[in-house]
């Protein structure tokens, strides 16, 4: 316990911390045998360096959302300083994103059959709709208020009247979506100007029963979080190493983090190491998948030595986590326009940068579409891995597995929004992976293992998916989608890279704010994303099912207590059995497809 003490003290006083809900299993003394004194010594020395560190990151990050919205308020003549710049404080909208996107809506079509949703694809297209997100059952598109009229007179009867707003006022909430300046505490000095006494009084005042984690309190920009990928692998040099996956269209280093450890005393010769990589970002908006990268590599990092079995999964598995794999279009949301989607290449129409990553790999690629056009927000290039990142990420990937003693056996590629858990193949629904029994099986475990921690259902499909369901569609080819699905990153790694199990995980939420999820969620959604990887890496170790003793919690049998507190969790079992119900549904439905082909 004197371990688990000293821990929270350090990580208290730096504020990175989100306590307790970092650290969901209790640490008991048996878990604590595996604390090394070498571990116990990396403990010790944590507080000087996040001392040294936060005021840096606090700075950056400030820098950042300064360059979007100006300068902080600053001290009035009375000589204090007047509280942080607020949201509810400040309503008028910097201009610049009013005039992106002061008239613009979401609307939300409700899909019912696949006339409707070739009508609306096609509508889409032809008008360069933004399509946000689709469903089995509904498709999100943003456009100008002024455009609502165009839309509704290229759509069938059925639709013009099977829709509804999602967002009343886009611009304020993509406004409410950056983090709010915290100058309260420190005067904007460069970092070098800044020591541990400047950071001890602002510790007092936040500090004490309301812990809680800087750094996952916000979305953070990459100016941020590459400081804080280098300080974990600083602090956690035992099993944690910062890599660079290849650099960028625009020159930056897209980062990575090694984490896990090989297992010591092995007499046996070691065989390529298992490696998982959870990567996010890949559409520069879609903010949550950055966030909740990095939530669970620092769970995974600080729950190391400390809980037995993770410390089991980082003996078993290295994982490798790249938040921004977009990096240059996480950037610009930044810096210029929030609801960016692709990367920043330029394209041969001047006008319309930017590659869909996700479209871009070599597997299946397709630039034959309806969605060959450059200012599509799904444009796959002219050819495969023309998209510079997604092509870093293969040749990374490539190179790992044939020199670097690498296997990869789990992708997990988290995007926004709408809650579900895709796995191959996304190029087509005619087409079924080899493994699709186990696919379906793990990704079914994976939305359980997330309903469990926090209520929130998860659907599982094929990522091929349109927006209306295939099996209401004539036998045949498919006719056009939402969106395409070849050249998807899951596609490749499933196919080139024999990754037995890789997904595509859409994080929360389901259309109330979209990719402009406040930043409330990023805890909750890091913690039931984490869940899932727990339930992953216990799966890959072949506990399958309730027998786990890795991980109790997250195997819990449906009979099992729930837990205290949970309100909803008499109701999670019932939406349980309603998934069984329809999990044999899907089954039937496999079947049918089958019969079909
Ligand atoms: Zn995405």
């Amino acid at each position: 316990m004197i371990i688990l003490r000293n821990t929270l003290a350090v990580l208290n006083l730096a504020f990175f911390l989100v306590t307790c809900a970092a650290f969901p299993w209790s640490s008991s003394s048996r878990d604590n045998a595996h604390v090394t004194s070498h571990q116990r010594h990396i403990v010790e020395h944590q507080s000087h360096k996040l001392r040294g560190v936060f005021p840096q990151l606090t700075w950056l990050r400030d820098t950042a959302i300064e360059k979007v919205f100006g300068q902080p308020p600053k001290k009035d003549g009375s000589g204090q300083r007047k509280p942080a710049i607020s949201h509810a404080a400040n309503p008028n909208l910097p201009t610049t994103l009013l005039a992106k996107y002061g008239g613009d809506v979401v609307l939300r079509f409700n899909l019912t059959t696949a006339a409707e949703e070739k009508a609306l694809a096609e509508a889409a297209d032809t008008l360069f709709l933004d399509v946000w997100e689709f469903t089995n059952n509904w498709a999100d598109i943003r456009l100008r208020e002024d455009d609502v009229a165009s839309l509704l007179g290229l759509l069938p009867k059925s639709l013009q009247r099977a829709y509804s707003h999602l967002m009343p006022d886009l611009a304020k909430t993509i406004y409410q979506s950056y983090p709010s300046i915290t100058f309260e505490d420190f005067e904007p000095a460069p970092p070098s100007r800044r020591d541990a006494q400047t950071f001890s009084p602002a510790l007092k005042t936040t500090g004490g029963a309301d812990l809680d984690n800087i750094f996952f309190r916000d979305y953070q920009p990459y100016s941020v979080i590459v400081p804080w990928m280098r300080l974990m692998a600083s602090m956690f040099t035992t099993h944690v190493r910062m890599l660079s996956i290849g650099t960028s269209y625009e020159g930056r280093d897209i980062p990575g983090l090694r984490v896990g450890v090989s297992p010591k005393n092995s007499q046996e010769p070691l065989g390529p190491r298992k490696t998982i990589i959870v990567s996010g970002g890949f559409h520069a908006r879609e903010w949550i998948s950055v966030s909740t990268v990095t939530y669970i590599a620092w769970s995974l990092i600080t729950s190391y030595g400390k809980n037995a079995g993770i410390t089991k999964l980082l003996q078993e598995f290295d994982f490798i986590f790249i938040p921004t794999v977009n990096v240059d279009g996480y950037v610009y949301t930044w810096e210029n326009d929030r609801l960016w989607r692709k990367n920043r290449q330029q394209t041969n129409l001047r006008f319309c940068r930017g590659l869909d990553l996700d479209r871009s790999f070599g597997f299946e690629w397709d630039g034959t579409t309806f969605q060959n056009n450059p200012c599509s927000e799904s444009f796959p290039g002219e050819e495969p891995f023309q998209a510079v990142e997604s092509h870093r990420l293969a040749e990374w990937a490539r190179n790992e597995t044939q020199n670097n003693g690498v296997k990869f056996v789990g992708f997990l590629d988290l995007h926004s929004y709408s809650q579900q858990i895709l796995y191959p193949y996304s190029y087509s629904c005619a087409a079924f992976p080899p493994s699709q029994e186990n696919l379906e099986e793990l990704a079914l475990g994976l939305a359980k293992s997330i309903r469990i921690s926090s209520g929130q259902q998860y659907g599982v499909s094929s990522a091929c998916e349109g927006a209306v369901p295939y099996r209401s569609k004539a036998s045949g080819s498919v006719s056009a989608r939402m969106e395409t699905g070849g050249g998807s990153a899951i596609d490749w790694f499933y196919h080139e890279m024999k990754v037995r199990y890789s997904y595509q995980i859409k994080l929360r939420d389901t259309g109330s704010y979209g990719f402009l999820l406040p930043k409330e969620n990023i805890v909750p959604t890091g913690e039931e994303a984490f869940n899932a990887v727990k339930y992953f890496g216990d799966f890959l170790l072949g506990n399958k099912g309730i027998e786990s003793t890795l991980f109790p919690e997250i195997h819990k049998d449906e009979n099992a207590t729930p837990p205290v507190g949970l309100a909803n969790a008499v109701e999670a079992e019932m939406v349980g059995e309603d998934i069984e119900t329809v999990n044999e549904w899907d089954e039937r439905d496999w079947e049918l497809r089958r019969r079909r082909r």
